[in-house]
């Protein structure tokens, strides 16, 4: 019988995933693999015009939205945001996620990220990943698993600051479904995010990144990776889209 992976995507706030690895989420879902997508924060920074409580319930929807078109499972966290530090406390909340989820793959933020809570989401899903499948850590609630699981970094916002990617996946064909999940995010797009960061259009933006990345690797629209370059997280054979463990 054919292997099916279980996929788990981490990241700090609700519409990082959608910028940078919802293409491939996509294409693991229509492969018939499992994916969970965590986020951490409520998003509860998100506006110029909302209190706290209201772009919280305002980004939970869009988030829940996002993650139905992609045919995820979202696990949601109420983290605030700015409060992803690098800590005992946060460390064990991450080995949990990944002995709750049990994946044999996880996508998350590179640690060399532009803000503390996505580079602090990529380190320390890192350095829990190796820890789920091990005995006596008294504060996790869930057992360990059975296996390591293999950790790749996604793009960087901007795309700066890091090595080049290693692994490429192609998402022409699902480019489209991954605008549709992005354009769920309508908080974060147009006013706000002109006042606040100066980019009138992200659309504009996720368009010229899987472009750069496709025409890199010789397609249409890509989404770009890189394995943590540790061990264990080399294979001999492919973990992301198309999933590959034997010869082709
Ligand atoms: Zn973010």
């Amino acid at each position: 019988m054919e292997k099916k992976l279980t996929v788990l995507a981490a990241a700090a706030h609700p519409d990082d995933l959608d910028f940078q690895c919802a293409g491939t989420l996509i294409r693991y879902v229509k492969e018939g693999h499992k994916v969970y997508m965590n986020i951490a924060t409520t998003g509860n920074v998100g506006t110029k015009i909302h209190t706290m409580e209201e772009i919280e319930a305002i980004r939970a929807e869009e988030a829940k939205r996002s993650a139905e078109i992609i045919g995820a499972e979202l696990i949601h966290w109420d983290l605030k945001d700015a409060d992803v530090w690098l800590n005992h406390e946060r460390w064990i909340r991450y080995v949990d996620l990944i002995r709750q989820t049990n994946p044999d793959v996880i996508l998350t933020h590179d640690k060399e990220d532009y803000v503390h809570d996505h580079s602090n989401v990529g380190e320390l899903v890192y350095r829990a990943a190796i820890w789920a499948s091990v005995a006596n850590i008294p504060e996790c609630k869930y057992p360990p698993i059975a296996k390591i699981p293999t950790v790749f970094f996604f793009d960087t916002m901007g795309t700066h600051r890091v090595a080049p990617p290693d692994h490429y996946v192609d998402i022409s064909e699902e480019y489209e479904q991954k605008v549709l999940a992005f354009s769920q995010h309508e908080s974060q797009h147009g006013d706000y995010l002109e006042k606040q960061f100066g980019v009138k259009d992200y659309f504009e933006y996720i368009e010229i990144v899987n472009k750069l990345r496709g025409f890199q690797s010789g397609c249409r629209y890509a989404e770009a990776f890189r394995v943590a370059q540790t061990w264990p997280n080399h294979k001999a054979y492919r973990l992301l889209p198309p999933v590959q463990f034997g010869p082709r």
